[in-house]
């Protein structure tokens, strides 16, 4: 199995009066998580993780921090084109594993919620995505979120197989050609028969 491994690491400080957004879900909390964009911590650690494994770049390369375009946005965006990208490579993914690391809010009440939201963005099946939380203990980091994620991809589209399964046909038609040879040799049947569609061809958009 040709697989690829990719790993995603972000932190946002926290700041009133701004909304809570993390995994894609909004969360009731008196402080929000201070960037360009929404500030979602878990998605931007998993978009870099999935352009990491197929060393695409990383989030500021597709989305730089000073573009206008990009404030307040939804990070789903940029979870999608880390998607796309890794579609265009020809993989897939196998599972996503991620660990927020913040003081508050809990996330036990709502990881359920959470993996099933990012499963969704994902387009994958609930158990491919893990979500851990835990507190910075000894870090002295109780104002920052911190999320890292890591992905494992697996090959779904080989250029390979496609070269060698064009060779088969190819190589089924030649086949065709000497039996035929042979029928008109043999037989003295038309080198070419006709092939009668069994439906007619005129136009039935
Ligand atoms: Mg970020």
């Amino acid at each position: 199995m040709d697989t690829r491994i990719g790993f995603g690491w972000d932190s946002h400080a926290f700041k009133p009066g701004v909304p809570l957004k993390i995994g894609g879900l909004s969360l009731d909390h008196p402080e929000g998580l201070a960037g360009h964009s929404d500030g979602d911590v878990l998605l931007h650690a998993i978009t870099d993780a999935l352009l990491g494994a197929v060393a695409a770049g990383d989030i500021g390369t597709f989305f730089p921090p000073g573009d206008p375009r990009w404030k307040d946005a939804d990070s789903a965006i940029f979870l999608n084109l880390a998607l796309e990208e890794i579609q265009h490579a020809g993989y897939g993914i196998v599972n996503v594993d991620c660990s927020l690391i913040l003081a508050a809010p809990k996330i036990s009440p709502i990881a359920s919620e959470m993996r099933e939201r990012v499963a969704d963005l994902l387009s994958v099946d609930l158990d491919q995505v893990s979500i851990k939380a835990k507190t910075p203990e000894g870090l002295n980091l109780d104002h920052v979120a911190q999320c890292h994620a890591v992905v494992l991809l697996e090959r779904v589209r080989d250029p390979e197989d496609l070269k060698s399964m064009s060779a088969i046909v190819q190589s089924q038609r030649e086949l065709e050609d000497v039996v035929e040879d042979l029928l008109t040799q043999v037989h003295g049947v038309p080198k070419r028969r006709q092939i009668v569609p069994a439906f007619g061809t005129e136009d039935i958009t």
